[in-house]
C-alpha cells in the first residue's frame, strides 16, 4: 500500500503526535472532541523527511495526496481555491513532535489574489476585512516564505499611517489598505524579481516547502540541541481553513492558559483583540485585553470558550495552552497544548493535578522537565536588599528569577559579552525568532512591547531566563543604543536588575542569594527519591560546595578534586618546593607542610557530609600548571630553593608538554613521585580517624580514587603506596577504620580491560569529561572551535560533552560494566563527569544499571528528578 502522507483532521487523534505533530495531532483531537475546528489537513512528519531524502524536493505522490486532500476540505468546507463565489483561504503552520519557537512563522490567508479579493471584499460587504486580510497574506508569504524581511513591509505601514494622520493600524481604511497591498507587491517584485504569485494552489505548495526548509534552520537547529530533539523528527505541516479574527467589532482573536503559566495558580488567564488576526496578539502591536473582559464584550462566547477549557483540561489533564478566533460572534479553536510553564507552575501544577485527583503522584513526577528546574536552582534577590530598592519601572513578570547584569541592546552584543563572561540584560523593544541564541546568553531580558504572551515571554519562560516584558514607559533608542526610564539615560554597560516575578526594573545591581526546596518542590522531590533507584552524590571540593549539595539531596560526595588544596597562597609554595626538588627526601619534607591543611579541608569535608559517603580523588592535572609564570615569583623560588632563576626556568621549561591532557598527570603523578599519594593518603585517613571518633554515630569510611588508569599494574603500583600507608596510620592510631580504593574509568584502555582492573578496585567511577575527550580523540578546551561546523554538517546534533555520547562513550561504559561486575561483585559503579546532571545522560546510566550519578551541586536536583523519571519510564514498559 502506498504511504499516506496527508490526515484530515478527523482521521487524526492526540496519540499520533509522532506523525502529526503536536499540533496536528491535537486539532485532531479536538475535532474528536467535536469542539469547533475549521477542517483542514495535517502533512506528515515523514512526509518532512520524505523531502529531505529526495533533495529539498516534494516528489510527485505527496503533492498528489496534497492536491487530493484540498479537493477534501472544499468539500467539507463548501469553499474552493480561486473561487469567484466562495473562495476558500486557509493558514499554513508548521508543528514539530514538541512545540519549537525556532520555527517558522504561520502564514495566514493564504489562496487571496487580486480577483479573490474583489469576491471576498463584494460578497462581505466588507472592503476593508478583505483588503486587510491581503496585505496581511503579502506581508507574511513574503517574510516567510521568500524572506524578503518584515522591517519593509512595515516601514510601508508606518508611512501610510503617518500620511494619514493615525496611530493604529484599525484606523486605516480599505482604500489605504488596497494601496498598502500594491505597495507591497511592488515591493515584493523589487526584491524577488518576479510578480507576486496568484495561483492559490503555487501559494500553498511554495508555503508548505517553506515549512519544511524551516526545520532545517539555524534557529531550529540551535533550539533542537538545547531542548534534546532529534533532527530526524521533521516537521508537520497544517493546512487549516482561516477563521477570520479581523472582521470587524463582532470579530477578535486571542490567546489563554487555563492555568497561570508563571505561577501555576488555578485560573483562566488570557489575553485577546477585537478585530486582529492571530500573530497581533502575540507582536504586541496593540495592547491586548484581559481574557476575563471578554465575558462584557461577549458574554455568551466567554461562556462557551469557559466550557470548552474546562473540557480540555479535563481530557488532558494538564494545564493548557488554547488559541481561538472569534468570527462574527462565532468561536473557533485553533490550538491547544499543554502549556509551557515556569518551573514554579510546573510544580504547582503537578501537584494541585494529584490534590484534585486528576493525576498519580507517579505521573506528577514524570510531568516535570528537569531541565525547567535549573531556573528554580538559579539566585533570586536577597530579600533585605530588594526592600531597600525602589523599583524605577514596571512591567509584566513574564518569566520569573532575578537578573543582574550590563545593559546590552542587540542579540549578538548579549552573546558576544555573555562569551567573554559578562553578566548582562538584553533589553529590546520587542524580540523575535532571531535573537534566540542572544536571549540565552542573557541573565535576563526587558521588553518595551508585548505581554505575557509575546515572544520574549514565551521564549523566556522556556528557557528558563528571567524576563520582564512590556515596560512601555521605556524610551528606547536601539539605533544609539540607549533608553530612558524614570528621567534616566541608560547606555550600553550600565547595570541594571530585573524581578521577574514582579516586573520591577531596578536602577544599578542588586545582589542574589541561592535558591532553596521548600513547599511543592519539596514534595515533588520527595515523590522523585520514592521512585528512583539511582542514588545521587555531588561534585563537591569545599565544605560549602559540599553543604549546599547536601541541602539540594545529594546522598554524598562522588567526587572531591583536590587540585585546589595545592594552590592556595598557603600551600602553594610549599608544592613548588616539592617540584623543585632533587630527592625523595626533599620531596618528602616539602609535602609534609602540605599534609595538615589538606587534613583539615578533608575533615571538615567529612564533617559537612555527616558520615555520608566521600570519594577523594589524587591529585589528577599535570605539574605545569603549578609552577610559576610571572618573572617575580619564579626568582622567589629561585631563591626559597637556593637555586639560580636560570635552573628554575630549566625546570620549568622541562614540564612543558605538547599535549598536557595526555601528559604527566592523573595517577601518573602518583607513579613518579609516590610521596603525593603518601602524602594524600595519610591526610585522609587521619582526617577520617578524628571525625569518626568525635561521632561515634557516623560511618567515616574513606573512598580513595586514583585518577586516569589505563592499566591494572599502573592501579596495583599505587594502590600498594595507598595501602600500605593506610594501614601503617590505622595501626599507629590503634583505630579500627574501612577504607576503599577505586579508580577512575576514563581512557578508553581501562573501560576495555575493567575485568582485570576490578580485581584490584573497590569501585569504578566514569570520568566522563575525559573518557569523552579520549574517546573521540580530540580536547574539550579546543572542540569549541570547530563543533560548530560540526553542527552544521550534522555531523554532531549535539555537544558530546554536555550529552553523554551512548553510542560510542556509552559501549565503553557498558563494557567495562560487563566486564568488572562478573569479577568483582561489590564492586560499585558511578558517574561523575559533567553527564552526571544531564536528564538524559542520567537516563542511560540508569539503563546501564549505574549504582549513582554525581554532578554540581546545583544539579542535584535535576539528577534525582531525572532518575526518578527513568524508574517509572522503564516500570511502565
Ligand atoms: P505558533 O505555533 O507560533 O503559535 P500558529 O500556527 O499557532 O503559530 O499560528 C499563529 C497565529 O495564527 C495564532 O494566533 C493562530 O491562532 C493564528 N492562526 C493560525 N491558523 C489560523 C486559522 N486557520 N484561522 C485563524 N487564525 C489562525
Ligand atoms: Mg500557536
Ligand atoms: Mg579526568
Amino acid at each position: 500500500m502506498a504511504t499516506k502522507w496527508v490526515y484530515l483532521f478527523k482521521e487524526g487523534n492526540a496519540d499520533m503526535r509522532n506523525l502529526l505533530g503536536g499540533k496536528g495531532a491535537n486539532l485532531a483531537e479536538m475535532t474528536n472532541l467535536g469542539l469547533p475546528v475549521p477542517q483542514g489537513f495535517t502533512i506528515t512528519t515523514e512526509a518532512c523527511t520524505q523531502y529531505y531524502e529526495d533533495g529539498r524536493k516534494i516528489n510527485d505522490e505527496i503533492q498528489g495526496q496534497i492536491m487530493e486532500y484540498i479537493a477534501k476540505i472544499e468539500e467539507i468546507n463548501g469553499k474552493k481555491f480561486g473561487d469567484k463565489e466562495n473562495p476558500l483561504l486557509v493558514s499554513v503552520r508548521s508543528g514539530a513532535r514538541a512545540s519549537m519557537p525556532g520555527m517558522m512563522d504561520t502564514i495566514l490567508n493564504l489562496g487571496l489574489n487580486e480577483d479573490v479579493v474583489e469576491v471576498l471584499a463584494k460578497k462581505s460587504g466588507n472592503p476593508r476585512w478583505a483588503w486587510d486580510c491581503y496585505r496581511r497574506f503579502i506581508q507574511m508569504f513574503s517574510d516567510v516564505v521568500m524572506e524578503v524581511g518584515k522591517k519593509y513591509f512595515e516601514e510601508l505601514i508606518d508611512k501610510m499611517k503617518e500620511e494619514k494622520g493615525v496611530t493604529q493600524d484599525v484606523e486605516l481604511d480599505a482604500d489605504d489598505l488596497k494601496e498598502l497591498a500594491n505597495q507591497f507587491k511592488a515591493e515584493y517584485k523589487a526584491k524577488i524579481g518576479e510578480d507576486f504569485p496568484s495561483d492559490p494552489k503555487v501559494q500553498l505548495m511554495e508555503a508548505i516547502k517553506a515549512v519544511f526548509r524551516s526545520w532545517d534552520n539555524p534557529r531550529a537547529n540551535v533550539y533542537r540541541r538545547d531542548n534534546d530533539i532529534p533532527y530526524s523528527w521533521g516537521t508537520a505541516v497544517n493546512v487549516q481553513p482561516m477563521a477570520f479574527g479581523n472582521m470587524g467589532e463582532t470579530s477578535g482573536t486571542g490567546v489563554a492558559f487555563t492555568r497561570d503559566p508563571a505561577t501555576g495558580e488555578k485560573k483562566l488567564m488570557g489575553e485577546f483583540l477585537m478585530n486582529a488576526q492571530g500573530e497581533d496578539v502575540v507582536a504586541g502591536v496593540r495592547t491586548p485585553q484581559k481574557i476575563e473582559q471578554l465575558a462584557e464584550v461577549m458574554p455568551e462566547v466567554f461562556e462557551q470558550f469557559k466550557g470548552v477549557c474546562a473540557k480540555l483540561e479535563n481530557h488532558y489533564r494538564d494545564m493548557q495552552d488554547m488559541e481561538f478566533t472569534i468570527e462574527d460572534r462565532k468561536l473557533y479553536m485553533l490550538q491547544t497544548r499543554n502549556g509551557k510553564r515556569t518551573a514554579q507552575a510546573a510544580l504547582k501544577i503537578a501537584c494541585d493535578l494529584v490534590d484534585e485527583g486528576m493525576r498519580t503522584p507517579q505521573e506528577a513526577v514524570a510531568m516535570i522537565d528537569p531541565r525547567n528546574l535549573d531556573t528554580l536552582l538559579h539566585p533570586q534577590f536577597d530579600a533585605k536588599a530588594l526592600k531597600a530598592a525602589t523599583p524605577m519601572g514596571k512591567g509584566l513578570g513574564a518569566s520569573p528569577g532575578a537578573a543582574c547584569g550590563k545593559v546590552v541592546f542587540t542579540a549578538e552584543d548579549a552573546k558576544e559579552w555573555g562569551a567573554s563572561g559578562e553578566k548582562v540584560v538584553l533589553v529590546r523593544l520587542e524580540t523575535s525568532p532571531e535573537d534566540i541564541e542572544g536571549m540565552k546568553a542573557a541573565q535576563g531580558i526587558l521588553t518595551v512591547r508585548g505581554g505575557m504572551t509575546s515572544h520574549a515571554a514565551v521564549v523566556a519562560r522556556g528557557m528558563g531566563t528571567c524576563c520582564v516584558s512590556g515596560c512601555g514607559d521605556i524610551k528606547m533608542d536601539e539605533a544609539n543604543k540607549k533608553f530612558e526610564l524614570a528621567g534616566k539615560t541608560f547606555h550600553e554597560g550600565d547595570f541594571i536588575s530585573i524581578d521577574g516575578s514582579t516586573g520591577n526594573i531596578y536602577e544599578g545591581i542588586i545582589p542574589t542569594v541561592d535558591a532553596t526546596i521548600a513547599g511543592e518542590f519539596g514534595r515533588i522531590m520527595a515523590w522523585a527519591d520514592e521512585f528512583r533507584k539511582l542514588k545521587v552524590r555531588t561534585n563537591a571540593d569545599t565544605p560549602a560546595d559540599a553543604k549546599k549539595a547536601r541541602e539540594l539531596g545529594a546522598e554524598g560526595i562522588g567526587l572531591c578534586r583536590t587540585e585546589h588544596m595545592f594552590f592556595e597562597a598557603d600551600r602553594i609554595a610549599a608544592f613548588r618546593e616539592m617540584i623543585c626538588a632533587d630527592t625523595v627526601e626533599e620531596r618528602e619534607e616539602a609535602l609534609e607542610k602540605i599534609l595538615p591543611y589538606q587534613q583539615g579541608d578533608f575533615e571538615k569535608l567529612y564533617e559537612a557530609l555527616e558520615g555520608c559517603p566521600v570519594t577523594i580523588r589524587f591529585l589528577d592535572p599535570p605539574l605545569h600548571e603549578f609552577v610559576p609564570t610571572e618573572e617575580e615569583d619564579i626568582e622567589k623560588l629561585a631563591k626559597a630553593q637556593n637555586k639560580s632563576v636560570e635552573d628554575i626556568k630549566a625546570l620549568i621549561d622541562s614540564l612543558h608538554e605538547f599535549n598536557p591532557m595526555m601528559g604527566h598527570r592523573g595517577c601518573r603523578l602518583a607513579v613518579t613521585y609516590p610521596e603525593i599519594a603518601k602524602m594524600q593518603t595519610k591526610a585522609v585517613i587521619r582526617a577520617a580517624i578524628n571525625v569518626q571518633k568525635a561521632h561515634a554515630d557516623w560511618t567515616v569510611k574513606p573512598e580513595i580514587m586514583i585518577p586516569l588508569v589505563c592499566d591494572i599494574k599502573e592501579l596495583k603500583f599505587v594502590k600498594k603506596v595507598v595501602v600500605e600507608t593506610a594501614d601503617a596510620e590505622i595501626a599507629a592510631a590503634g583505630a579500627n577504620l574501612q577504607y576503599e580504593v577505586g579508580t577512575m574509568i576514563e581512557i578508553p584502555r581501562a573501560a576495555l580491560t575493567a575485568d582485570e582492573i576490578a580485581n584490584e578496585a573497590d569501585f569504578f567511577c566514569f570520568g566522563t569529561n575525559d573518557l569523552t575527550q579520549m574517546t573521540f580523540g580530540f580536547s574539550r578546551d579546543d572542540a569549541g572551535k570547530f563543533l560548530d561546523a560540526y553542527y552544521d554538517t550534522k555531523i554532531f546534533e549535539n555537544d558530546p560533552f554536555a550529552k553523554l555520547d551512548q553510542t560510542g562513550v556509552g559501549k565503553l561504559m557498558e563494557t567495562a560494566i560487563k566486564l568488572g561486575k562478573p569479577v568483582n561483585d561489590k564492586l560499585h559503579i558511578g558517574i561523575c563527569g559533567e553527564h552526571g546532571g544531564d536528564p538524559s545522560s542520567v537516563e542511560f546510566c540508569h539503563k546501564i544499571g549505574l549504582d549513582y550519578v554525581s554532578c554540581s551541586p546545583f544539579r542535584v536536583p535535576i539528577a534525582r528528578l531525572a532518575a526518578a523519571q527513568a524508574a517509572i519510564a522503564e516500570s511502565r514498559q
